[in-house]
């Protein structure tokens, strides 16, 4: 794992109106990592990815993505960044490969929308239009929307969210491919087990400051060095293993 920074966010804060969303967080992103954003609702997560995807005004902090400036070069970042499109954005009407070609003139590249629907699993539902997409579907192709001009970084808010435990584990896959692929990835999610499984650091945000900031390794560690104990588990499985067990692994989304 190189540890060069390829986002550094320095005193960001965020006011709506009287409000403090975000009170002056400061943290990197390292280039290839798994980066989670974890905290209850309401922790300023979105709004702090929002800012550095440039959809939204911060009130103060410096941001340098990849060497650029948020203040001074917004247009380059837009450019290195893969940002999930709102699904109002999806015409009703078209179909996945003419949503990508749509997508894809937005950027000046040139864009495969078969090889980019094979990367998330979807080309089988090439001519199928986005409503009739299961679940898990919806996402994959929302994830594949962020790499149509091939990003050195994606963000994706809470991308399983009401997903079931395959379409969950499905997803993870797909991120880690990504990642392996060199693409640095950014990530919110309320699952503590999906953010120690994908993670390689996680910041926990909570009323808008920065609380802890490591891998979950270290944090869990730290926690037990701490004094903490729980009940020792006396199983060998929980109740989402003897649901994959019955159900298995497989998609069931066809
Ligand atoms: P999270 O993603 O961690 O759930 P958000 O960043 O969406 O949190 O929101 C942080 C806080 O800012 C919340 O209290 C939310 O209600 C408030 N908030 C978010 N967007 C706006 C907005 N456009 N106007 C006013 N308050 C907002
Ligand atoms: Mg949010």
């Amino acid at each position: 794992m190189q540890q060069k920074p390829i986002i550094s966010v320095k005193d960001l804060v965020k006011h709506y109106g009287d409000f403090k969303a975000v009170k002056g967080i400061s943290f990197d992103v390292y280039e290839g990592e798994i980066f989670g954003l974890l905290g209850p609702n309401g922790a300023g997560k979105s709004t702090t990815l929002e800012i550095i995807e440039t959809l939204r005004e911060k009130t103060s902090g410096e941001i340098i993505v990849d060497g650029f400036n948020l203040d001074n070069a917004p247009n380059e970042i837009k450019k290195l960044i893969g940002v999930q499109l709102q699904s109002s954005g999806y015409y009703p009407g078209l179909n996945l490969v003419e949503l990508i070609q749509l997508f894809g003139g937005l950027y000046n590249g040139k864009v495969n929308p078969m090889d980019l629907l094979g990367t998330v699993n979807l080309r089988d539902k090439a001519k199928a239009k986005f409503k009739e997409l299961s679940g898990g579907q919806k996402q994959r192709f929302s994830i594949a929307t962020t790499l149509i001009n091939r990003p050195k970084i994606i963000f994706l808010d809470e991308p399983t969210t009401g997903l079931d435990p395959q379409a969950r584990r499905n997803l993870w896959d797909l991120i880690k491919d990504i990642r392996s692929k060199g693409t640095t990835v950014i990530i919110t999610t309320h699952y503590m087990d999906e953010a120690e499984i994908l993670c390689d650091r996680v910041a926990i945000i909570d009323s808008g400051k920065i609380i802890a900031l490591a891998s979950p390794d270290k944090l869990i560690d730290d926690l037990v060095a701490a004094g903490f104990e729980k009940p020792k588990e006396v199983k060998q499985a929980n109740l989402e293993d003897v649901f994959i067990h019955l159900t298995g692994k497989q998609l069931r989304e066809e």
